[in-house]
């Protein structure tokens, strides 16, 4: 199964352009939508979701025309989008038996093995009869994640999940996205680096509606070997560096600044650093660097 996007582009009333021709294929497995806020992610996943029209471009899965077979899309398709509010205070089994309903799944021995599948999938078996109401952002987060599958689907599409979940949380959130992802599609998008360098098998870096990289994390890291350079400097020398050198990021650390530049070869007084890939991920931002 492969998602291939061409040509996408959108622009908004307001005259904000979200999307400029994008192009991005999207392999099985976990892949992950790596963009700043505002950088077009929920855009694009909205566009995919069929929820929202794009002005110009094509979505294919596999044989599926997305933009126009919406109908067909939407019953192989999960969404669990940004805002997913589950205050209710109803149970996490009822309002999965609830939501299963609407999808048309009428016997009721069918719904009971099909919800308690889920709820163990995403490991709130445990907490089944719990309200909703009770259920922390983690929970909530997995809770959704399980009726974005209630109807099987073979693309799951998670906009910006991991946002406010404590590490704790965020890990066993992760952990469970990485284990659907041997199954369906998954695409995540996030703002966080660390998602993606965690789980993910492939990748996209987009900023200001354009794609800046496609690949895989691991040789995205290896595009900048001997290419990033570190330093500690003070506060106070912070400026003439960013006027001098292509600053990636600065971390305080006992008063004063790690930096961590790019450049070709080393640029004087710095030592060479192994890169990670948050420094892809600002390199590409501030178009240092692009594949695409
Ligand atoms: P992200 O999900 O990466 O934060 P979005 O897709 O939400 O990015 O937004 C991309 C750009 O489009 C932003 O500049 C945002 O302000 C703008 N935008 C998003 N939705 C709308 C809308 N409904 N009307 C006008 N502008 C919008």
């Amino acid at each position: 199964m492969e998602l291939k996007i061409s040509n996408l582009s959108k622009t908004y009333s307001n005259g904000v352009q979200a999307l400029k021709d994008i192009n991005l294929t999207i392999p099985n497995g976990l892949f992950g939508l790596l963009g700043p806020n505002g950088a077009g992610k929920s855009t694009l996943m909205r566009t995919i979701a069929t929820l929202q029209e794009a002005d110009r471009g094509s979505v294919f899965l596999d044989g599926l025309d997305v933009l126009k077979e919406k109908h067909e899309v939407r019953k192989i398709l999960g969404y669990l989008p940004q805002e997913f509010g589950t205050y209710s205070n109803i149970t996490a089994e009822e309002m999965l038996s609830h939501i299963a309903v609407l999808k048309g799944v009428v016997d009721k021995s069918i719904r009971k093995s099909l919800t308690s599948r889920l709820l163990e999938q995403t490991n709130l078996f445990e907490f089944r009869n719990k309200k909703l109401a009770s259920f922390s952002g983690g929970m909530k987060q997995r809770f959704g994640v399980a009726q974005a599958l209630l109807g099987n689907p073979k693309i799951l599409i998670v906009d910006e999940p991991t946002a406010g979940l404590d590490p704790a949380e965020r890990k066993r959130f992760l952990n469970m996205l990485s284990e659907i992802g041997e199954q369906v599609v998954v695409i995540l998008s996030t703002h966080i680096v660390d998602d993606v360098a965690d789980i993910c098998t492939s990748m996209s870096i987009i900023s200001k509606g354009e794609v800046k990289y496609i690949g895989k994390p691991r040789e995205a890291v290896g595009l900048l070997r001997g290419k990033v350079w570190k330093k500690t400097i003070t506060k106070g020398e912070e400026k003439s560096y960013k006027e001098s050198y292509k600053i990636l990021s600065g971390k305080f650390a006992d008063g004063m600044v790690d930096i961590h530049v790019y450049h070709d070869e080393n640029p004087g007084v710095f030592e060479p650093a192994v890169p990670e890939l948050e420094d892809v991920y600002f390199a590409a931002i501030h178009n240092y660097i692009s594949n695409n």
